[in-house]
């Protein structure tokens, strides 16, 4: 994790010396070549040397989800997950609490339905759904922002006397950015008011292609009141998980995603989605930052279950502090390596937390010492200004060039240019490309940069174009020369 000053120049195959000098310039203070810097300041380096380098950090402390299988057909299939998204009072909830009726009248044992984020619907088929009942685009949309894809099926419900409405174009939107298949429950068709048509031709219109215009996207007539079509419904989304083929193993390290996380009576619970494996009482799991030992898992009709196989969502019990929702979920093999990964994760957000203030203040420190510059810049005008009022004008100018020898020797052959009435001033001159700082200093002074026979940095040159910061290229004194006689003259009081 640690890189010594001389190895990273060779690795970045820059010269030791000029490398010592050019970190100077980055900011860096009383470098030698066996100064030593972590990884991740290391990392930093390069990126200035255009590497895009990956740091590391002792990968093997952390737990990571297991690579898909080598032969996807070979894993059973497991339920969907089912998102409900439309404008509201459209009857998301409604339809919501009338599948988890369904649930429970279908439920075996005699608990009482509580909100966990989510419950499986059992088909007589003895297939099985899973429900995300946390209605509305925040929940849907916070999970994703974590990477959180635990989606893989949308419902779409419009309805039918109120039609296509801002809330159904945005959830239209997430299904589409979250590539997650939709089917369309156009709702309330029980009311006499209900316009099946204007609904289809409103989709049709805001890009949604739906089967009678041509399209593969099923509609469906319901009621969430009287429960019309609700079955239909649920075949359509057993047909398109048929067709989307989702699987996953049951067995392995088990993999998830938390809902929800809330403190009950009974202690600190989270809905966890299984994706992957099975969870079980007993199990070592992480999430985010925090580690549990599974002491139970529970359904949503409060009833203590064994397992939680892949598609089924289970609160569990047995958290050392809360997750978060939208935190992945991993399953260790043994509790010291649960315990490690929690520990190195701990550590890894101190090293980047850390690695944020050294940026900023080395930021801090950049701005500082320009302002220093532009100051000393100021005062040094003054009294030049102040000694000659008649002397000649002096254009300012900073010379980069790729050794220290060709910037001795432009800087010595750009000074004999000029005449009583201007004249060239070098105030910054230093080997090795432009950098951001050489910019804002040029920006800050009026200079010109001279680059003499050094590549620059896209960053730069857009950086220069932004700041009005004219950058003159070169790789022959001769046309250098001839250039800064231009803009010499450019600067010369016309003459009539
Ligand atoms: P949400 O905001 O999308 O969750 O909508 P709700 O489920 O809260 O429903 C809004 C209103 O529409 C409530 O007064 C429901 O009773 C009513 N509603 C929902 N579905 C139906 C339906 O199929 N038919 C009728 N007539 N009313 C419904």
């Amino acid at each position: 994790e640690f890189i010594s000053v001389a190895n990273l120049a060779t690795a970045l195959g820059v010269k030791l010396e000029l490398f010592i000098s050019q970190l100077g310039e980055l900011g860096f203070e009383e470098i030698a070549k066996d100064s030593i810097m972590t990884g991740e300041t290391a990392a930093l380096v390069a990126q200035e040397y255009g590497f895009e380098p990956t740091v590391d950090a002792g990968e093997d402390e952390d737990l990571r989800p297991r690579p898909p299988p080598e032969d996807p057909s070979s894993v059973p299939l497991r339920p969907p997950v089912v998102t409900i998204m439309g404008h509201v009072d459209h009857g998301k909830t409604t339809l919501l609490d009338f599948l988890r009726k369904s649930s429970i009248a279908a439920g075996e044992h005699g608990g009482i339905t509580q909100h966990i984020g989510a419950f499986s619907v059992q088909m007589s088929s003895g297939k099985q759904i899973t429900f995300l009942d946390t209605p509305g685009h925040a929940a849907f949309l916070s999970m994703r922002q974590r990477g959180a894809n635990v989606t893989d099926i949308v419902i779409l419900v419009v309805a039918a006397d109120d039609s296509v409405k801002p809330q159904t174009i945005e959830a239209i939107k997430h299904a589409r950015s979250a590539k997650v298949p939709m089917i369309v429950a156009i709702n309330k068709i029980d009311k006499d008011q209900a316009n099946v048509e204007r609904v289809k031709s409103d989709l049709a219109a805001n890009g949604v292609e739906i089967e009678d215009y041509g399209g593969d996207v099923q509609v469906v007539c319901v009621s969430g009141k009287t429960g019309q079509g609700m079955d239909d419904l649920e075949d359509n989304i057993l047909l398109l998980s048929e067709m989307l083929d989702i699987r996953a193993e049951p067995d392995g390290m088990a993999e998830g995603w938390v809902l929800e996380s809330s403190i009950k009576p009974i202690g600190r619970v989270a809905t966890v989605l299984v994706k992957r494996g099975t969870l079980r009482p007993g199990d070592f799991i992480v999430a985010g930052r925090v580690f549990a030992k599974v002491r139970s898992l529970r359904n949503e009709a409060g009833v203590e279950v064994e397992e939680a196989p892949p598609g089924t969502a289970v609160e569990i019990l047995g958290w050392k502090e809360p997750p978060e929702a939208g935190d992945m979920v991993l399953q260790a093999p043994t509790e010291d390596k649960a315990k490690s990964a929690v520990h190195y994760r701990i550590e890894q957000k101190e090293r980047e937390e850390a690695m944020e203030q050294i940026t900023e203040m080395e930021r801090l420190k950049r701005e500082r010492e320009l302002e220093r510059l532009a100051a000393e810049e100021a005062e040094k005008n003054a009294e030049e200004a102040e000694e000659k009022p008649d002397g000649p004008k002096m254009i300012n100018f900073t010379v980069k060039g790729d050794v220290h020898g060709s910037v001795e020797a432009v800087t010595a052959s750009i000074l004999e240019i000029g005449n009583n009435e201007v004249r060239p001033r070098v105030l910054l001159s230093s080997p090795g490309q432009i950098t951001e700082s050489d910019v804002e200093h040029a920006a800050i002074s009026g200079s010109t940069i001279i680059n003499f026979n050094n590549p620059i940095a896209g960053h730069i040159k857009r950086m220069a174009i932004d700041n009005k910061v004219r950058i003159l290229d070169h790789n022959i004194i001769y046309n250098l020369t001839e250039e800064v006689r231009q803009v010499l003259s450019e600067n010369l009081a016309p003459t009539i």
